[in-house]
């Protein structure tokens, strides 16, 4: 398989540094809000990433933080009249929510900052101690000059970092590029005691002790947007080699922006839409469909039409799936028969395609295109009176790569569409029936949904009150 590598700048043939078995650490969130679109996409995308090694019969350790302590969430915090820890608690149960809504799968470990203090510490003082960090007031700083490697994931020189930096001099720094790895708190804000006074980690500083706790020194690959490559991952390279004296990461990917309008999706900008809201109107699993519908590294823009396509395609989906499914128990008794034997054999080409799309740094889009054209194969395949086992081994085959994908899970009945349907759909069942208290009932419950409905000459349409 072939991955892109920010750090050579090129698609790289992956090889594991233990065979049969990836090390893999994406940077989480941080824990303050609820998550925007633009977030989903490394999570949908890495999740991708990991289903296919696992597919492949690697054996994957995955671990992904949470940034619990940080400006942000302390800001929240006050504004809010809660404790920094509420706060992250009550986002990271947020997080979940939409994270298992999008059908991505929990990480072996989702170690948090906060939970990990005496490591980072340790990573600090082992710095300070090799010369690559100092003490000044009560904060520690990283001496970037001292790390050669610097600025090479970014590909910017050091003296130009130097030279762009020069703005923001500090006192308390020895150049403006060194960055913070534990600042001494102030009064009112979260603190731990260290050899450097009261205080809290800077934000690099976790996922360098994180990744090192949980994966060891050296690993397979560290992901996330493009945004955090610098100064985030930067510095997460100086910090651990430093440290360690090894190697940090083999393989660097990012993802490219979502962006809205042709700008980034961020919080800062306010362009953006949350998770929630957008599964509210198209459905979690559409917004999983839209992010595989491009490359990972391109650009991707979101809008209303975008993601109603995605909800159709889907859609289609689950219309072969729901077909299969019938006939598997509608289906004609008995074995395969011979001519149904050489259909599914000829299926082989798809996942072939699909494989070879994803074996390309993980081409979803193509992966996805593989799966459409084995979907309109089985749909002739089964057309004419198939037996239930053709039917049962179509499913197999097609669920194989829409697993790998995370798609056709069935959480699509979040969105209120969905829902208002299917209650006029047993609405409308109860009246054949002339059960009229329960047609009353599920109109009472639409109502308090703020749905109104009428009935027309043409069926029942609604309308949000
Ligand atoms: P943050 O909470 O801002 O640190 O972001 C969490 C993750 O979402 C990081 O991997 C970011 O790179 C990623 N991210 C944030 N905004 C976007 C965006 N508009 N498009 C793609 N990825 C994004
Ligand atoms: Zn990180």
């Amino acid at each position: 398989m072939k991955l892109y590598n920010t750090l050579s700048g090129k698609k790289e043939e992956f090889i594991p540094i233990v065979p049969g078995e990836v090390k893999m650490y994406i940077c989480g969130p941080t824990v303050y809000n609820l998550i925007h679109v633009g977030n989903a996409r490394p999570m949908i995308i890495f999740d991708v990433l990991r289903r296919y090694f696992t597919y492949k019969g690697y054996k994957v350790t995955f671990v992904q933080n949470f940034t619990d302590v940080d400006d942000k969430i302390i800001r929240r915090a006050n504004e809010e009249g809660a404790s920094s820890d509420e706060i992250a608690r009550k986002y990271i149960e947020e997080y979940f929510k939409d994270a298992d809504g999008l059908g991505v799968l929990r990480a072996d470990v989702h170690p948090k900052a906060t939970e990990n203090i005496g490591e980072i510490i340790d990573m600090v003082k082992k710095l300070i101690d090799k010369g690559y960090a100092y003490v000044s007031g009560g904060d520690v700083y990283f001496r970037t000059n001292a790390f050669k490697n610097y600025g090479a994931l970014s590909r910017q020189p050091l003296d130009e970092l130097e030279a762009g930096a020069r703005v923001e001099v500090s006192e308390a720094k020895e150049s403006p590029v060194d960055f913070a790895l534990w600042k001494a708190s102030k009064p009112g804000e979260p603190a731990w005691p260290s050899p450097w006074g009261e205080g809290r980690p800077g934000w690099h500083i976790e996922c360098s002790a994180m990744s090192n706790r949980y994966l060891g020194k050296t690993i397979d690959i560290h992901c996330g947007g493009q945004d955090l490559i610098f100064p985030h991952h930067e510095n997460e390279i100086a910090q651990s080699e430093c440290a360690n004296g090894s190697k940090f990461v083999n393989y660097w990917l990012h993802n490219g922006f979502l962006s809205i309008d042709n700008k980034k999706m961020s919080k800062s900008l306010g362009n953006f839409f949350t998770v929630r809201d957008a599964a509210q109107a198209y459905g979690y699993e559409a917004i999983r469909f839209f992010m595989l519908s491009a490359s990972y590294r391109s650009p991707l823009n979101y809008s209303a039409e975008s993601l109603e396509q995605s909800a159709a395609a889907l859609e289609r989906l689950y219309t072969t799936k729901g077909n299969l499914e019938f006939l598997m128990n509608n289906g004609a008794d008995g074995d395969m028969r011979e001519a149904e034997k050489a259909r599914l054999g000829e299926l082989a080409a798809y996942k072939k395609a699909f494989e070879e799309a994803m074996d390309d740094d993980m081409n979803t889009a193509d992966a996805l295109s593989a799966v459409f054209e084995m979907v309109r194969e089985i749909n002739t395949a089964v057309a004419n009176d198939p037996t239930k086992a053709f039917a049962g081994a179509c499913l197999e085959k097609l669920s194989e790569l829409t697993g790998v994908l995370g798609l056709l899970y069935g959480k699509k009945e979040e969105s209120l569409d969905e829902r208002v349907r299917q209650l006029i759909e047993e609405r409308q069942a109860a009246r054949k029936a002339r059960n009229f208290s329960e047609a009353d009932r599920i109109r009472d419950e639409l109502k308090s949904m703020g749905v109104i409905l009428e009935d027309t000459p043409q069926g029942v349409k609604w309308r949000k009150a």
